[in-house]
Formats: structure tokens, sequence, C-alpha cells
């Protein structure tokens, strides 16, 4: 196996936009993805592939390696190799995929987005920061940019000659947002503000790739009431432009450090000052005190586009462990470990080896179903003219966005642990590439939210909206998968209605000491509740999966995809054997009632 043997699981993305999903069904009623079909689809998916493999994997070791630098004047410079690959992701428009055709976008489906996105993603974490923030800038602007600067500041972020970040963190501000202190100051002209303060931690901050960057950032302008409500949003840009794109002198906004971490070291994680050197200034975006209403506009597919890097560094780490796997030749059959002389075989032969694999397999490949299934809710919720099916399908989505960001970041770094537990020390150290996929992989779980957040939002607002009714919404769905199955996986659907029995227990304990004003005892099993979930609703991933199978083979049992089908039918097996048991353990310390972390005396 080469070092840098990136490979894409084709045929399971193929099965879950296709077979699972019927994209191209299921959306030609949508006039806006009428004219796409299943050639185009896969036309793109080659060409994605392709990019992932052949231009942004062979520079992620390096880009690792090196890291991005920083000149101590206020320049960053991403690692060798970027520069030519990010002319190339540009060129082929890969920016504007999703984005509407009025801005010049190809209008593609999100599932197909998703798809790209775990290629890429998968294929180099850091690469795929620049490009992932600038179309979170370009999907921002293009419904709450600036006029005059509207125009031309979505259409360069799209074509990615121009770049985007986002400013939320500062020192004493992380997940307390509300805690932004940068001061946003009116100026003569109308729309028009100084910016004063320090934002921390922001990605892509400076970067020579792109001949601008654009800055979104959160600040309090004076007077306004504290806490999230007196917050604004802003665009500040780098380089100061006209409306037709002509670039001015710097602004004063300025790098003035990037961090040494654990991970993606390709993406510089920047200390921006603003309006210290020089003047700051910044545009605003919406009206004074929206900045939290606008930013909240984008969480929602921000956080599942975090799922979605949780998902491809896993799936990147599974691929490189079972090709690994195939190669490396250590020890003999356990049944003949008595004899020095038999045959020494490949360690994908080895049971302990083989569980390690196959835990990995089911987890990435129900977290694609779970997570190509949420863009398709996106898809379908974008284009429906049907106000009620609109609103259950967005409440769905509503209720799995923290799971998705969530569970799919701490299940995919479970992930990218087995992958480096399936190479044994060859693992640990940097001429394989799972260690760094281990390492990148943990940021996932820490921004956007980190996931003790989105277990709160899960348990505090999701679960309690409109008196349960996402939740319900959700048993219903899954009620329904149970009777389609049941009849082909008898035991698999017993022991999911187990799971989900004993999800409903936990979350009436939960409301219960929510009504009684618990809320420390509630809160103290909000992760273990969002864990729980998550286990559930990726065995409902698996039961569907298998059940698609089934039928596939049923009418061609000696198809070219058989093992491929059967494939999946061990699935949903093997995860109501393993995994699933998970969940009863997570609701039984749920519902014990337990609080000793809650004790005064501790911690003190
Ligand atoms: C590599 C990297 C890239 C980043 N990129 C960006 C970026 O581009 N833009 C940007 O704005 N930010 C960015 N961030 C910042 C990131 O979003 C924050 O680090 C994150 O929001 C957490 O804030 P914090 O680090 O201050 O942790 P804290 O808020 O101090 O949290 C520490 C711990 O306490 C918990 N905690 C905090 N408050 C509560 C609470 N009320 N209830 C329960 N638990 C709580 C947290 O869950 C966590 O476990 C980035 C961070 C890193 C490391």
């Amino acid at each position: 196996m080469s070092a840098t043997g990136f490979t894409v699981d084709r045929r399971d993305i193929d099965f879950v936009l296709h077979e699972q999903l019927e994209l191209t069904s299921s959306l030609k009623g949508y006039p806006r993805f009428q004219d796409f079909d299943r050639s185009l689809y896969d036309t793109l998916l080659d060409e994605a592939q392709k990019l992932a493999i052949e231009v942004t994997a062979p520079i992620n070791r390096e880009g690792d390696r090196v890291g991005a630098i920083f000149d101590g004047k206020g320049n960053v410079t991403a690692p060798p190799g970027m520069k030519e690959a990010y002319g190339q992701l540009i060129a082929g428009g890969w920016l504007a995929l999703t984005a509407p055709a009025e801005w010049g976008g190809t209008g593609m489906p999100r599932s197909i987005g998703m798809a790209v996105s775990e290629m890429f993603t998968g294929a180099n974490v850091s690469f795929s920061i620049y490009g992932g923030l600038t179309v979170a800038a370009a999907n921002l602007l293009a419904h709450f940019g600036p006029e005059p600067y509207k125009d031309v500041a979505v259409r360069r972020l799209y074509a990615g000659t121009w770049s985007g970040t986002m400013c939320l963190t500062e020192a004493g501000a992380g997940t307390a947002v509300g805690d932004n202190r940068t001061r946003a100051t009116a100026t003569a002209e109308e729309g028009v503000y100084h910016l004063e303060g320090e934002k921390v931690f922001i990605s892509g901050g400076d970067h020579d790739l792109t001949e601008n960057i654009l800055h979104v950032v959160l600040a309090r302008t004076p007077g306004a009431p504290s806490g999230t409500k007196g917050l604004s949003i802003f665009l500040c840009p780098k380089f100061l432009f006209t409306p037709d794109g002509t670039l001015g002198e710097r602004n004063g906004a300025v790098v003035t450090g990037i961090e040494e971490k654990m991970g993606i070291h390709g993406s510089p994680t920047c200390t921006l000052t603003l309006g210290t050197a020089k003047p700051c200034l910044a545009y605003l975006m919406g009206a004074e005190g929206q900045g939290m209403e606008i930013m909240f506009h984008m969480m929602n597919e921000a956080r599942i586009g975090v799922g979605i890097q949780g998902l491809a560094g896993a799936a990147a780490a599974y691929n490189y462990a079972l090709a690994y796997a195939k190669e490396r030749i250590q020890g003999t059959d356990v049944a003949e470990m008595k004899d020095a002389d038999a045959p020494r075989i490949p360690i994908v032969r080895h049971p302990d080896v083989r569980r390690m694999l196959m835990m990995q397999r089911v987890l990435v490949e129900t977290m694609r179903s779970l997570l190509y299934t949420a863009a398709h809710r996106v898809d379908r919720a974008s284009q429906m003219t049907d106000p009620a099916e609109t609103e259950h399908l967005r409440g769905l989505l509503e209720l799995m966005t923290p799971i998705c960001k969530a569970h799919c970041s701490d299940v995919g770094f479970e992930v990218c642990r087995l992958a480096v537990q399936t190479f044994g020390g060859y693992g640990y150290v940097g001429e394989y590439p799972v260690e760094q996929c281990l390492r990148d992989q943990k940021i996932f779980s820490l921004y956007e939210g980190t996931n003790g957040v989105q277990a709160m939002d899960l348990l505090g607002r999701k679960m309690r909206k409109n008196g349960g009714a996402l939740f319900m919404a959700w048993l219903q769905e899954c009620n329904d998968e149970l009777d389609r199955a049941r009849g082909a996986f008898p035991t698999e659907v017993a022991a999911m209605e187990k799971a989900r029995d004993s999800l409903g227990g936990a979350a009436m304990h939960l409301a219960g000491l929510g009504m009684q004003g618990n809320v420390h005892g509630a809160m103290l099993q909000a992760s273990p509740f969002l864990s729980q979930f998550g286990t559930v609703v990726l065995g409902l991933h698996a039961l569907w999966q298998a059940r698609v199978a089934k039928t596939k083979l049923d009418q061609d049992p000696d198809g070219p995809d058989a093992a491929f089908y059967k494939g999946k039918m061990l699935n949903v097996k093997f995860y109501c054997a393993n995994v699933l048991p998970q969940a009863m353990a997570l609701g039984k310390g749920i519902v014990s009632g337990d609080d000793s972390a809650l004790d005064p005396g501790l911690f003190v």
C-alpha cells in the first residue's frame, strides 16, 4: 500500500444516492432539478473523485508536515501545492456546485454536494476547509449581503477567486458567543462601521490562495443590549473593494499569529486583530442586532457539514485500514497457532482485526446514510410548495442536526481510533496516513458548537419544541421503518424496538426532571442522551439499507452486486448485536437518576 493510497467507496456512495434515496426520480418533480439525470450526477462524481484522488490527496501529507506559515507581518502562506490545487478546484467550478444559477452556480442538489464534500474532505481535510468556509460565506451573503457590495462579493466567492471566513470566537467568548466584545462604531456613511477588537481561532484568517478574503464578523454596536441580542454582523474585507470588484487598499483586519495545533496543520487558525494597526472598515449585514438571527440562517447546514467532515475522515481512515489489512502479513491462522511452520497470513484473516474492520464499516456506512438523507431532505424542503409537508421535513431536519454534527464527529473519531488500532504500531507513525486522520478528525467535535453544546441543543430545545412534536414525528418515522422491515428482519426489528423504547423512556425521564426544575440533573445526561439517540438512529439506517439491499438481492440473487447486498444485510445483523446494546446501556445510565458528578464536594 502506498502512503497516500486514498480511495473513495463509490459503490456505497452510489447505493445511498441512487438505490436508497432514489435521487433522480425523487427530485425530478421539482423545477430546479428537473433537467438533471443519473448520467450527469455520475459524470460529476467521477470528476470529483478524480480531483480528490489525483490532486488534493497527494498534497495532504506535506500539508500536514509543513503546515501553513505565518511571516510575523500579517501574511500567511498555505502549504506547498495548495495554490495549484486550489486553482484546479475553482477552474472546475466546484465551489459553485450547489449555488443557484443566478449566482453563476450549477444548482446541483445538496445530496450531490455532500458526496463531493465527502470525497474532497476525506482526501485532504485542511484543503477542504478553505473552500467550505468560502461557500458558507457566499450562502450567507447571497441572502444578507450589504448593498452595493453584495453582487460582486457573492460572485467572487462562488467563483473562488475570493475566499471567506466566519469570525465569531474571541478569547473570552467561545461557546458563550453572547460575550463578544468586538466594537462596531458607525461612521458618517450609512451601513459603514469601524471594527475594533480581536478574534481568535479564525480558520483561513489569512492565506495566499485567493486575491481577497471576506471576513464575516460578529460585533457589538455601542449601547446594544448585552448577550446575543446585542450582536450585529458585518462584512469585513481584507482588501477594500468597489462595487465593480476593483481592489483597493488593505483594510485594518490583520492576522497577528497562528495556532500550533494537534491537526489540520494545512488550515491556518488565526488571531485576527481588527482596527489596531489601522482603521478596519466593515459593512453591516441586515439590521443592527440581527447578528445571531442571520448566523442561524446557516447554522443547520454548517452543522450537517461538520457531520460530513466526521464521516469523510472516518471513511478515509477505514479505507486505508482495510487496504493495509489485506496486505500486511503477520502471524498464522489462530487455529494453527501451535504450528510454527504454518503459512503466514494477511492480518485481515485474524478475527480481532475483522471485528475492528466490521465496526468501522458499519459505522461509516450508516453515517453516510444518515448524512446524505439529511442533505436530501434539505433539497426537498427547499423546493416543496406544501407548507405542512415542508414544516414536517424541516422539523425532522432540525431534530437530526445536532445528531448529525455531534454523533458523526464522535463516531468518526472512534472509527479513526479503530483504524490506527488495525494498523498496529504502524498506525502510530507518520509513514502511514491514519495517525493524521485521527489528529485531523478531533476538531470536528469541537468547532461549530462543541458536542456538549449540541447535546444541550438537542435536549433543551429540539426535544421540547412544540411540546415534543419533533420527537413524535421522528418516532412515527421510526415505527414506519420498523413495520416495513419486520417481515424480512424480525430479530433486528425486535432489537430496534427495545432500543427505541429505551430511548423513549430516557426522553420521558429527562422531560420529568425538566418539569421538576432539575435543570442540572437533566443537562448532566444531555450528551449520553445524544449518543443514545444517535446509536438508535444509525441502527435505523442500517435496517433501511438492509431492507433495500434484500429487495435488490431477491430480484437478482446471483447478480454481480450480490456480495455487496449481502454485506448490507450483515451490517444490520452486526449493528444490532454489537452496537445497539450500547443504546440500552446508555438508557440505563440516564434513567438511573445518578447525579454524583454534581456533588458540590467534588472538583473543588
Ligand atoms: C482549529 C480550530 C478552528 C476554528 N475555527 C473557527 C472559525 O473559523 N471561526 C470561529 O469563530 N471560531 C472557530 N473556532 C473556535 C471554536 O468554534 C471554539 O473553540 C468553540 O466554539 C469552543 O469555544 P472555546 O474553545 O472557547 O471553549 P469553551 O467555550 O471555553 O468550552 C470549554 C468546555 O466547556 C464546555 N462548555 C462551555 N460552555 C458551556 C455551557 N454553557 N454549558 C455546557 N458546557 C459548556 C464546552 O462544551 C467545552 O467542553 C475554531 C477552533 C479551533 C480549535
